[in-house]
């Protein structure tokens, strides 16, 4: 019998920063930096594990401080090269930290409410932050197209990616999408194709794909980057804790889809508080969901360590996974830092984006209209607790979503004149 050899070290050619290997989170096991996502012992998900030994937490913070202003400037926690922000790439990132005052005293927040805005992003979601980590891992591996399943914002983020960096992508969409996601995923002049089904049978053909010779060369961000992509949430725990003077915040409201960002934010706060940079004391991660896709709120609702599949059917289709692969995982999380899992309807969603513009005038997708929706909610009933440093985030710019809030218009229609404006009593 032929015995297969297994690698051990990493090929001295790919670069990727302080990346040391890849880790499965269910046992441990521990393989060289590739284009692999799933554990060989155990079919468990796989992480990047660091070494970060070599820091100093105030060189470190040094370093980080006079960097550039995006996600770069973390480029010593991030699996890509030292040179990474010298190289094509979008730059996303450092997106503000909006001190909602006006918005605080109407949900009754007296400890201090922020919203991390992330519609600031080059392509007007927090994809982008994601995205930037895959290409430098498809860059390492030598992959000419980039790729992904997408529920819309990631589309557009893959498309916009490799367009800057000179590569080729080809990306899969469910077909019934918001005209607004399709125009914006396809104007970057990569390869848009609608599949007909929901996210979850888009996701399942992407893996397929991977595993068949017709999807050689080909990069997924989401799929065989997964690890590398994953990393970038990580950027915005480090943002939120530099932009609040290097301090943790106490609560924060996270939206889930596949729940992969909410758990890297968890992970970036404690690599933070392992290097010092932040002091060890509490925090609290809520997860945020739409009641018609809310297989993780309804799991942590009933104390379940399991997450039973849904078929999505709401407004926030860019948090429409109906099977989200780190739902477990954000179960623990929300349970280990005493935070919740919560969903708010459609029409809360509506809503919260409304109740977002007025206060604060912050125009959000319809992800952003659930956390604040949900932050209303978990107020409300008492489990997230107003005195305390609060933030919520926004994932994505409303211009994505306009229809869901279709209806939205003139205040009055009146004639070119000053009676008429009168008699509409807007004087
Ligand atoms: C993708 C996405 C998220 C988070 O997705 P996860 O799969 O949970 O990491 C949040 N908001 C928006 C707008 C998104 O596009
Ligand atoms: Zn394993």
């Amino acid at each position: 019998m032929a015995v297969q050899t297994v690698a051990t070290t990493t090929d001295p050619s790919v670069d990727l920063g302080p990346a040391a290997a890849l880790s499965c989170r269910e046992c441990g096991h521990r393989v060289p930096l590739g284009p692999v996502f799933a554990c060989e012992e155990c079919f468990g998900p796989l992480e990047i594990a660091y070494d970060f030994s070599a820091y100093d937490t105030e060189e470190l913070r040094k370093r980080i401080e006079a960097g550039p202003a995006n996600i770069w400037r973390y480029a010593p926690l991030l699996p890509v090269p030292a040179d990474v922000a010298d190289k094509p790439n979008l730059n996303p990132g450092w997106t503000k930290l909006v001190k909602a005052d006006h918005l605080a005293a109407e949900l009754g927040v007296t400890g201090g409410l922020y919203v991390k805005d992330d519609s600031g992003n080059p392509t007007h979601s927090f994809k982008d932050r994601v995205v930037a980590q895959a290409l430098e891992a498809a860059r390492a591996f030598g992959f000419t197209t980039l790729s992904c399943s997408s529920t819309g914002n990631l589309a557009g983020a893959v498309g916009a990616a490799a367009a800057r960096a000179g590569l080729r992508s080809c990306v899969f969409i469910p077909h019934d999408l918001e005209q607004g996601k399709v125009v914006m995923a396809a104007i970057y002049g990569g390869e848009l194709v609608g599949i007909e089904g929901n996210y979850d049978d888009v996701n399942r053909f992407c893996s397929e794909l991977i595993g068949d010779p017709a999807g050689e060369g080909w990069g997924f961000v989401n799929v065989n980057l997964r690890p590398y992509y994953a990393e970038g949430s990580k950027t915005l725990a480090y943002e939120i804790c530099e932009q609040l003077g290097w301090r943790l915040p106490d609560q924060i409201v996270v939206p889930i889809a596949s729940g992969s960002q909410l758990t890297k934010i968890d992970k970036g706060l404690q690599e933070l508080i392992k290097l010092g940079l932040v002091e060890d004391r509490p925090y609290r991660i809520f997860g945020a969901q739409a009641e018609g896709c809310s297989p993780v709120s309804t799991a942590f609702k009933a104390g379940h360590d399991v997450v039973r599949p849904q078929k999505p059917n709401t407004i926030a289709k860019s948090l429409a996974i109906g099977n989200p692969a780190d739902g477990p995982y954000v179960l623990d999380i929300a349970r280990r830092t005493g935070g919740a899992v919560e969903d708010v309807t459609d029409e809360q969603v509506v809503d919260a984006i409304k109740l977002l513009a007025r206060t604060e005038g912050i125009f959000a997708e319809t992800a952003g209209g659930v956390t604040v929706g949900v932050t209303k909610k978990l107020i409300e009933n008492g489990v997230l607790d107003p005195a305390l440093t609060t933030v919520v985030l926004n994932t994505g710019d409303g211009l994505k979503t306009l229809d869901a809030v279709a209806g939205t218009g003139l205040t009055a229609t009146i004639r070119p004149n000053l009676d008429s404006f009168r008699e509409a009593g807007l004087a």
